[in-house]
């Protein structure tokens, strides 16, 4: 018996009618500019998009044609999300820091007619579009486009010179709910990047998720700081979330160092922000060097890396404020998993549900595959890799199947931990950064939130280098606090007691910045080779 129910298809149209109708008074984006914000409400938002598609049109856009982004996370990248899924063409946002080859890879792999540029990155972008061979026009947000030299056969575009005289209306057309709306590429360490194909009802059950309390708790009236960039996994979900549900946004462009962060969050008032480790470790220790009022907030979402808990007791004790952690992928949308800790938990019982990677969502079926392939149980001790899948889980990327990443339906994480019976995952590594010293496994990540305990340490991060007894050894790179010190010596007596004996790290360097990925997260594969150079001084402790 089929349901008498209607099954309109979900799709971002509904999200832009929502923002921009019933909330587009009262919800705004702010993009900060330096020294004070740029504002739109939802409804001139809602306009802009319909000039935008109208513009994309009169460029030949049509069908599913692949509109690149090449810019920041502000008004008009807001715009472009919207605009170009809801007219039936599909968003790509490009990783504005990747390896120069890797963005002309990832936009010739696509396909990219158009690309919408913010005129602050048209150097880099200038150097790039070369090699991009499908790209017919680029349109540059803000600035002079006469300043971008483009080869023939490509036209420039002033953005707001395309958008005069637009009708702000669009007659949005009805799309099939699983056709393309989105695509991010995997940043890809090794191999070259692989495109993640969105469709609009995978985001628009993604974005209720992030709406649900139990989710991200994005709800209406709320400031949410987008600090994680708009071309990393469509911001984690913020922006469509945002319009489904009436909260403003808040967007800091290019001022992404520490100091602007803050003084855009102590001027625009967030009440929830986003953003991987990293970029709180520098805002924490610009806030200690430069108090300014964040009370506004109530949570921040970090996610992308492993949460030390030693931030997530400095933003509880210091600033009142909840950190939620959460586990995702490019693949999963990417709310995977969110560390809510049970209702029955209260006082010091819930650090451990927080410092977890939490829970994976009804949408997000999880299980844990050991070494021979077989399937382990949720006990709290079993370790093996974790697969997922669900309707807001890739099943292959774009033009491969990958058999290695996606099995009967079920994507290879790659990230390894355990699962308790309450369902609260517990990530011990990544596969290839464990650590197998004389037989048994090291957790690099566990050692990192141990060593970053220590009030000298701003970062650390751990990878296995090899020994001649016991084949891998665990090497720790330090980053000291400004003005601190602190020696190996020293900081291998501060693990003691927390880590086991043989667990215990003889082999330390200090480094004065951590290498970071193109979304700011440790990169390992660059300390391990920067190890095999031998241009890291190591202190081996006997
Ligand atoms: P990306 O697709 O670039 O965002 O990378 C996804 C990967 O980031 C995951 O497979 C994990 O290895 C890692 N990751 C994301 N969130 C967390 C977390 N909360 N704890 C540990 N690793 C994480």
């Amino acid at each position: 018996m089929l349901s008498t129910m209607n099954d309109g298809p979900l799709s971002i149209a509904r999200l832009l009618r929502q923002g921009s109708g019933p909330h587009g008074a009262s919800a705004e984006v702010v993009t900060w500019t330096g020294d004070g914000a740029r504002r739109s409400t939802y409804a001139e938002v809602g306009r802009d998009a319909a000039r935008l598609a109208h513009a994309l049109r009169g460029l030949g856009v049509t069908g599913d044609q692949r509109v690149g982004t090449f810019m920041w996370n502000n008004a008009e990248h807001l715009t472009a999300y919207l605009a170009v899924p809801s007219m039936g063409a599909v968003l790509h946002t490009l990783n504005i820091r990747l390896f120069p080859e890797q963005v002309s890879y990832v936009a010739n792999h696509a396909e990219d007619h158009v690309v919408l540029v913010d005129h602050t990155l048209l150097p880099l972008f200038g150097k790039l579009l070369p090699e991009m061979k499908t790209v017919r026009h680029v349109v540059v947000v803000g600035g002079d486009p006469a300043a971008l030299d483009a080869p023939s056969g490509v036209e420039v575009h002033g953005y707001a010179d395309l958008l005069a005289g637009q009708p702000d209306e669009f007659d949005w057309p009805e799309l099939d709910e699983r056709s393309a709306a989105a695509m991010c590429y995997t940043s890809g360490t090794t191999a070259n990047p692989k495109g993640v194909v969105y469709s609009h009802r995978s985001i628009y059950l993604h974005s209720m998720q992030v709406c649900m309390t139990d989710g991200m708790g994005l709800r209406q009236g709320d400031r949410g700081l987008a600090v994680v960039p708009m071309f990393h996994a469509m911001s984690w979900g913020l922006p469509y979330a945002a319009f489904m549900i009436g909260a403003s946004m808040l967007m800091p462009d290019r001022f992404l160092q520490p100091e602007p962060l803050v003084t855009m969050m102590a001027a625009e008032r967030p009440t929830m922000a986003a953003a991987v480790p990293t970029i709180w470790q520098g805002v924490l220790a610009e806030l200690d060097a430069n108090p300014r009022d964040i009370s506004s907030m109530h949570e921040v979402v970090i996610g992308g890396s492993a949460c030390p808990p030693a931030m997530m007791r400095t933003f509880q004790e210091r600033y009142g404020i909840t950190v939620v952690h959460a586990w995702g992928m490019t693949e999963t949308s990417p709310l995977g998993s969110l560390a809510r800790p049970p209702a029955s938990a209260t006082g010091e019982d819930v650090w451990p549900y927080r410092e977890s990677q939490g829970r994976l969502p009804a949408s997000v079926e999880g299980r844990l595959v050991g070494d021979d392939g077989g399937i382990l149980p949720w006990d709290g001790r079993s370790v093996g890799e974790l697969e997922v899948r669900g309707p807001w889980v890739a099943k292959a990327y774009c033009g491969d199947d990958d058999p290695e990443k996606f099995h009967d339906g079920w994507l290879r994480t790659g990230d390894v931990g355990y699962l308790t019976p309450e369902g609260f995952l517990h990530l011990t590594d990544r596969a290839k950064d464990v650590i197998k010293s004389g037989g048994e496994w090291i957790s690099s990540v566990e050692l990192e939130n141990q060593v970053m305990a220590h009030p000298a340490v701003a970062e650390a991060m751990v990878i296995g280098v090899p020994d001649e007894k016991w084949s891998e050894r665990p090497l720790v790179a330090v980053v000291l606090r400004e003005g601190q010190s602190a020696d190996a010596a020293e900081l291998r007596e501060f693990l003691t007691g927390s880590v086991a004996g043989w667990q215990l790290p003889e082999y330390w360097t200090f480094i004065t910045e951590a290498p970071k990925t193109s979304v700011g997260k440790f990169d390992k594969k660059r300390l391990r080779q920067h190890h095999a150079e031998g241009a890291l001084d190591v202190i081996h402790l006997t």
